[in-house]
């Protein structure tokens, strides 16, 4: 959907390159407001020359970035997580601006995007070495960590401030320069974030802010000059941008969607339960990837738990996310709003229960908003529950057993995050040993890793191998090099055209 808009008054967000915004561009997508519906913004969209530009500028400055001294990097990284934090209230209102989520949802995302920059600032012991002495007679080997180079951060548009965090924080930290490639959907945070950056004492060119389509994301994915990728989306685009590039012979992680099942036990406080299932569904309008999007009722506890469910949703209040009593803003666009409503229509028809009917809600706005969900008797093989919805509709899937809802969650091919909810050790035990998803809450419906864990889910919600931030990360965008050494007398020197053995 992109356009020339300069008939229209509104602002145009440039890209952050070398230091300097661009805002020359031929081609701009529109920028909304999702709680009015009013375009507020056009961003400019990178061509492939532009991305082109921004790997070289990228390259320059990295040459010397990875001779600064650990400490001085690391300064940097603390002035970051100061200034950001001074002025969360600034940049969780461009949050809101852009994306819909409350106020508070968005200061969340930041405070939880800080743990990256919080766990960076000890880069040094994050980038130590190992050392063997004597590994033969004399000989001793050493490994160290050196950065990949440019790399490429391509961002979803759910957690405009987080996601970029996780990403670019360690990519700096480790000695690398990055090409961030936010969602055009909400873009302006990602500038934000990079001129805090350079007030900090970063040097320009090591962080570039690209804005861009599919036309910047082929061009990262096929420039020689970016040497790994870390992408957030969804799964179809994650598939694309790792098979892609790691074709074109590039370390890639790509995280793609989820479908996060929460089971209830027969034991579990029910009351807690459905505080948890309501929050972890409709927190974010449900556009989190860590969102609850299906309860699995185990056994005869199912009619009292969606009974309490059900109760609770009156009294959520879905508005403006710069209200104060909003808890719940709209989605991200009108085109979002009406596939979660398809998604209630498809249910109906599959057979299943729509309990609670978000579509039947009305909106004095011409915002993109929608009311929560609540369907019942979902099965596999219903669009609602097969599908990532990424909106506020939580399926309640009854099972006789645990081993029923365990069967039920690992034949799923998503696999980001589950939660039991469970008052008996044992049973939790089980679960985490049983449970093939990456991330697992118990009695947490949303068990997002601390900063010093790292984040990631298995099968359809990850491809690659590297999970993202934390120590992991630190894996993910260095490379390891192996140095043995010997430091013999020139009077032992002799030739030896057999292979080296200890
Ligand atoms: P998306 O896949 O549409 O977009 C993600 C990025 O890819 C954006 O920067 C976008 O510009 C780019 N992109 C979109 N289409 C492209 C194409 N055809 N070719 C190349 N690049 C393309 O995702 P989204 O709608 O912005 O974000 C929501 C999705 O992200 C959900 O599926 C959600 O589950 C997922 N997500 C996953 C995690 C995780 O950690 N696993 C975290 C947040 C969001």
């Amino acid at each position: 959907m992109s356009q020339t808009l300069e008939h229209l008054s509104v602002s145009t967000i440039g890209h952050h390159i070398g230091g300097t915004s661009i805002t020359d561009s031929e081609r701009f997508g529109p920028v909304y407001n999702p709680a009015t519906g009013e375009q507020t913004g056009q961003v400019a969209l990178a061509s492939a020359q532009t991305v082109r530009e921004a790997t070289t500028t990228a390259a320059a400055a990295q040459r010397g970035w990875r001779r600064l001294g650990l400490a001085k990097r690391s300064q940097i990284l603390f002035t970051v997580r100061q200034l950001i934090d001074e002025r969360r209230a600034e940049l969780g209102a461009i949050i809101t601006a852009e994306h819909g989520k409350v106020l508070s949802d968005a200061d969340g995302e930041i405070v939880r995007g800080l743990e990256s920059v919080d766990f960076c600032t000890g880069l040094m012991h994050h980038l130590k070495g190992e050392y063997a002495e004597q590994v033969a007679t004399g000989v001793d080997v050493h490994q160290t960590r050196q950065p990949l180079g440019v790399v490429a951060c391509i961002t979803p548009f759910n957690f405009p401030a987080m996601v970029p965090l996780w990403m670019i924080t360690t990519a700096i930290a480790a000695g690398n320069a990055v090409i961030l490639k936010p969602s055009e959907r909400n873009p302006s945070a990602a500038n934000w974030i990079a001129s805090i950056f350079e007030e900090a004492g970063l040097p320009a060119g090591i962080l570039n802010v690209v804005h861009g389509d599919k036309e910047a994301v082929d061009e990262i994915l096929a420039n020689p000059g970016i040497t790994g990728v870390s992408f957030v989306g969804s799964t179809p685009i994650a598939k694309y941008v790792y098979s892609t590039a790691a074709a074109n012979g590039k370390r890639v992680q790509a995280l793609g969607g989820a479908k996060n099942h929460m089971v209830v036990m027969p034991d579990a406080d029910l009351d807690a339960a459905a505080d948890a299932a309501i929050s972890g569904a409709y927190g974010s309008a449900g556009e989190r990837c860590m969102a609850v999007s299906v309860v699995v009722a185990v056994g005869s506890i199912a009619d009292e738990l969606v009974a309490k469910i059900s109760e609770r949703i009156p009294g959520l209040k879905v508005g403006d996310g710069t209200h104060p009593d909003s808890e719940m803003g709209p989605l991200i666009t009108a085109a979002a709003r009406d596939r979660v409503a398809g998604f209630i229509a498809s249910a109906q028809e599959e057979g299943a229960e729509v309990l609670v009917d978000g579509r039947n809600q009305h909106f004095d706005s011409n915002g993109y908003f929608i009311g929560v969900s609540l369907v019942d008797h979902v099965k596999p093989g219903m669009r609602v529950y097969d599908e990532e919805i990424f909106g506020p509709v939580l399926a309640v899937v009854r099972v006789d057993d645990y081993a029923q809802a365990v069967e039920l969650i690992n034949s799923n091919r998503f696999a980001n995050g589950t939660a039991v909810f469970t008052r008996d050790g044992k049973t939790a035990r089980e679960y985490e040993f049983d449970i093939e998803v990456g991330m697992v809450g118990i009695n947490v419906p949303i068990p997002v890793p601390i900063g010093a864990f790292s984040f990631g889910g298995w099968k359809d919600s990850l491809f690659g191998d590297t999970h993202m931030y934390g120590p992991e990360s630190f894996n993910f965008y260095t490379r390891r090099k192996v140095v043995t050494s010997r430091w013999p007398d020139p009077s032992e020197s002799q030739i030896e055209l057999g292979f080296p053995t200890h």
